[in-house]
């Protein structure tokens, strides 16, 4: 497990400034959830923490790293995406090791990482499969395999439901939390959508804006809203 401290972190694509300066301290094991509307910096923050996208102030801790200039492979971290961008031409157990493969992993050690992760995920007997040949919550776990497979401390998830159909997002919440207790790790999971964020957070960051409005428990956010946008976003409408 590890703790994640994001530090007066600020984006900015030319001379447009899209992320303010967001703090926040992450807790070993926390499930956050990062909500807000589209455009307000969401996934801009998490590609900085997964190293997918510059700092341009501020400092990110992993553990006790700063890891501002490593390179993704090295933050232990590993990022799951909303189009979960599967090798077609690839079966299921090549896909989920082929970032190990990549990094010159043995074969008996890919072998034995991707059959652990596919007992956890229920993938077991689709692992000859191409992903045409799955449903859509299938392809999903296969995606979250294939982070899991890299055994890091900290999962990132950038709106990995958003092509589900409705009942299968709700049956894939509970999954993913349950996954994500029993691994143990940490998580920051993005997301548009209010009561994802309100089921499955420890704690929420309600952005906008590149700011962020408010930080606390689903509760404290839905009864104790702290800006007007949190109140009408999130929290109750008294
Ligand atoms: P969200 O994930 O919350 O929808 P994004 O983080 O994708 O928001 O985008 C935040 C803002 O940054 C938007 O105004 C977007 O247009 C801008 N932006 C994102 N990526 C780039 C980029 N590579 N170059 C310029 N502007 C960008
Ligand atoms: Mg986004």
């Amino acid at each position: 497990m590890a703790t994640v401290e994001l530090e007066n972190i600020k984006k900015r694509f030319g001379k447009t400034e899209v992320l303010h300066g967001v703090s926040i301290d992450i807790q070993d094991g926390e499930f956050i959830v990062i909500v807000g509307p589209s455009g307000c910096g969401k996934s801009t923050l998490l590609r900085m923490v997964a190293g997918l996208e510059s700092i341009s102030e501020g400092e990110i801790r992993i553990g006790e790293a700063r890891v501002n200039e490593r390179e993704p492979m090295d933050r232990d971290i590993a990022m799951v995406f909303q189009n979960y961008a599967l090798y077609p031409h690839m079966s299921v157990r090549q896909n989920m090791g082929y970032g190990l493969k990549i990094a010159g992993m043995s074969k008996s050690e890919i072998k034995r990482r991707v059959d652990e992760a596919a007992k956890l995920l229920q993938l077991s007997d689709y692992l000859e499969r191409k992903p045409r040949e799955l449903s859509g919550g299938q392809r999903q776990r296969v995606a979250m395999g294939r982070a899991i497979v890299r055994e890091p401390s900290v999962f990132l998830f950038d709106e990995p439901l958003s092509n589900l159909d409705a009942k299968l997002r709700v049956q894939m919440r509970v999954e993913i939390r349950e996954l994500q207790r029993k691994l143990g790790v940490t998580a920051l999971y993005v997301t548009h959508d209010q009561v994802e964020a309100m089921t499955m957070a420890d704690r929420m960051i309600v952005m906008n804006g590149g700011v962020a409005e408010q930080i606390g428990t689903p509760l404290e956010v839905y009864e104790r809203p702290v800006t007007i946008f949190a109140a009408q976003f999130i929290g109750s409408p008294s």
